[in-house]
C-alpha cells in the first residue's frame, strides 16, 4: 500500500502537568485549568479559576482500548507529550506537518480574572513554540487571551515575535463580551491580519456557564448526537458572524481555518449567505464588497478526518480550502489508522484533488513549512 502524505490542520499538544506549577506563581497555578479523572476513568472533573466543569470521557477513556480492527490503542500516542518521539508518530502514520491546539489550554476559555488569563496564555506560549523551535513540521498556534481586547492585541504581538504562525480562539467569546460581529474586536482582527498570524478556530471550544457539564447541551434520548452536532456548529456560526461584519473587507489578507468541524458545511454556508444578500439587500448592514461567498472561498478553510462527503466540496462544490486533519492525539482521531482512513479517502481521487486536500490547502495557509521530502 502506497503512503500518503498528509499536512493536518487539527492536531492537540497535550501539556506537562507540571507547566503551570513550573512558570507561574502558586497562588496562579493553582487556579489554572487542571484535570482529575475518577478512578474508573469513565468522567473527568475540570478545575479552572474556582470553578468544576464534569466531562464524560470519550469511549470510556480507560486504559486497554481497541480500534476498530482489536488494536490495542492508547489514550494519547505514545509521542504525544515528547516533541521528540511525537516526530516518529508522524512518520509512522504519514502526517507531515500539523497546525497544533492545546489541549487543557482549550479551557482558558472559562477563566474570568483577564490578569491570570493573560499569564497562563504567556505560560502555554512559551512553552508551546518549543516545538515549532525544534522541527518546522510542528506549527503550534498562539493561545490568546480573549478578557481584554488589550490583552489580546499584547499577546497576538508576542505570539509573532516569538515565531507564532497561527492563533488559536474559541468559537465564541468569553461569556458576557460582545460577539465576533462587534467593533469591540476590531483591534485583534487588525493586529492577527498585521502580523500575518493565521486565525484557528478549533470547534467545540464554546465557554461554559460556571459549574456545568461540558457539551450537554441536550438531555434524553439522542442525546450523544444531538450534543456531538450541537459543537459543530460554533465555528459555522463564527464564520458567519466574521463574513456578515465585513471583517475580510477590512482585513482582506487575514485567514481562518476552522478546525475539526467538516468541511461540507462552507459552500453551504456560502449558498445561504449569498441568498440572504441579495434577497433581503434592503436590510444587509454593512455592505460588503462582494459575495459573503466569495470570502468564505478565499479566506476561510476548514478541517475534517474522517468525512466522506468532504472531498466532494472540492470536487462537486469547487471550494478549494479544505484540508484534512487527524486530531492526533485524540481519540477521535486517526492515530493507529491514518493510513487506512487517508486511502478509504483518496484511493480513486484525482492527484490534483488529493494533492489539494492533504498537502496543498495546509501549504498554502503556513507558507513557511518545507514541502515532504521525496514527494513530487
Ligand atoms: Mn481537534
Amino acid at each position: 500500500m502506497d503512503k500518503i502524505w498528509a499536512n493536518s490542520g487539527d492536531s492537540h499538544l497535550v501539556e506537562p502537568d507540571d507547566l503551570f506549577t513550573k512558570s507561574l506563581p502558586p497562588s496562579l497555578a493553582a487556579r489554572m485549568p487542571r484535570s482529575v479523572k475518577d478512578d474508573d476513568g469513565a468522567w473527568e472533573t475540570l478545575y479552572v479559576d474556582g470553578q468544576e466543569f464534569r466531562r464524560r470521557m470519550p469511549r470510556g477513556g480507560g486504559a486497554n482500548l481497541r480500534d476498530s480492527e482489536g488494536r490495542t490503542v492508547f489514550e494519547r500516542a505514545p509521542g504525544a507529550n515528547d516533541m521528540k518521539r511525537r516526530i516518529q508518530d508522524l512518520d509512522q502514520e504519514g502526517i507531515w506537518a500539523e497546525l497544533v491546539y492545546p489541549s487543557i489550554g482549550i479551557w482558558t476559555s472559562s477563566i474570568r480574572d483577564p490578569e491570570l488569563l493573560a499569564a497562563g496564555c504567556r505560560a502555554i506560549n512559551d512553552w508551546a513554540i518549543e516545538f515549532q523551535r525544534f522541527s518546522p513540521r510542528y506549527v503550534p498556534t498562539a493561545t490568546i487571551p480573549l478578557l481584554t481586547v488589550e490583552s489580546a492585541v499584547a499577546e497576538i504581538e508576542r505570539a509573532a515575535d516569538l515565531g507564532f504562525k497561527a492563533a488559536y480562539f474559541p468559537v465564541a467569546p468569553p461569556l458576557g463580551i460582545d460577539d465576533w460581529n462587534k467593533e469591540l474586536w476590531e483591534p485583534v482582527w487588525a493586529s492577527l491580519h498585521e502580523t500575518g498570524l493565521v486565525l484557528g478556530y478549533h470547534i467545540g471550544t464554546e465557554p461554559h456557564e460556571a459549574d456545568g457539564f461540558h457539551g450537554a447541551y441536550f438531555r434524553g434520548r439522542g442525546g450523544a448526537l444531538m450534543n456531538y452536532m450541537e459543537t459543530t456548529y460554533g465555528g459555522q456560526r463564527a464564520v458567519t458572524k466574521m463574513v456578515a461584519a465585513g471583517v475580510f473587507d477590512r482585513h482582506p489578507n487575514l485567514k481562518v481555518i476552522v478546525s475539526e468541524g467538516g468541511a461540507t458545511w462552507a459552500p453551504f454556508v456560502a449558498d445561504r449567505l449569498d441568498e440572504a444578500y441579495r434577497q433581503h439587500a434592503s436590510s444587509v448592514r454593512p455592505k460588503l464588497e462582494r459575495l459573503p461567498s466569495e470570502y468564505i472561498y478565499e479566506n476561510v478553510y476548514a478541517s475534517f478526518q474522517h468525512d466522506r462527503s468532504a472531498i466532494g466540496a472540492v470536487t462537486a462544490m469547487g471550494w478549494q480550502n479544505v484540508c484534512w486533519g487527524s486530531d492526533y492525539p485524540h481519540l477521535e482521531g486517526t492515530y493507529g489508522h491514518t493510513q487506512k482512513t487517508l486511502h478509504e479517502l483518496f484511493d480513486g481521487v484525482d492527484d490534483v484533488t488529493r494533492r489539494r486536500v492533504t498537502l496543498g490547502s495546509f501549504a498554502e495557509l503556513f507558507p513557511h513549512v518545507p514541502p515532504v521530502p521525496h514527494v513530487a
